[in-house]
């Protein structure tokens, strides 16, 4: 598939611990974007660190990381045209209160850090984020046969 782009997606441990992992990997599969790299990922210090190097000087820093390690995560690569900034409208703002109706973090989340989804925020993000959780060979390229329907041009 031309012109698409791959983005980072982490489902939290509140997303595991509320049973919501299907329901949040329904709407990504819903809209269209494809999955071609899923796994459960046991998240340490060092990652964390790396991960919110942006946060680090926050006071929430140290008990973000606490909440990121509370269980595995399932991490995501999701694939489709302007995945990055599609799958965040989806995701919706940070804060779940400030979140548009329709996002998940709208709809099932209240407060953070507990909102249930981490997603890449730029094209650099992305690509490093990607680097971070996954292997080469944990990457999948596969068609389905709803390919055209999705990505085509409808003939
Ligand atoms: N976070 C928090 N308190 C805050 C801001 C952020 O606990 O005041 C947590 C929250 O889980 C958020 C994560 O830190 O998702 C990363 O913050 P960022 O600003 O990168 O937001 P995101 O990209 O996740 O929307
Ligand atoms: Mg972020």
């Amino acid at each position: 598939m031309p012109d698409t782009q791959k983005t980072l997606v982490l489902l939290k441990p509140d997303a595991l611990q509320r049973d919501l992992l299907g329901d949040i990997v329904s709407r990504f599969e819903r809209k269209g974007l494809k999955i071609v790299a899923m796994k459960f990922i046991r998240l340490n210090d060092e990652m964390l660190d790396e991960h919110y190097a942006h946060l680090s000087d926050k006071s929430f820093f140290a008990s973000l990381k606490q909440f990121m390690m509370q269980t595995p995560v399932v991490g995501m690569i999701l694939e489709g045209y302007d995945a990055i900034a599609e799958v965040r409208k989806i995701v919706g703002s940070t804060n779940p209160r400030e979140a548009d109706a329709g996002t998940i973090r709208a709809d099932f989340s209240m407060n953070v850090p507990s909102n249930l989804i981490h997603a890449s925020d730029s094209d650099e993000a992305a690509v490093g984020e990607i680097k971070r959780f996954f292997d080469e060979d944990e990457m999948f390229q596969y068609e389905k046969i709803t390919d055209r329907f999705i990505f085509g041009e409808g003939v």
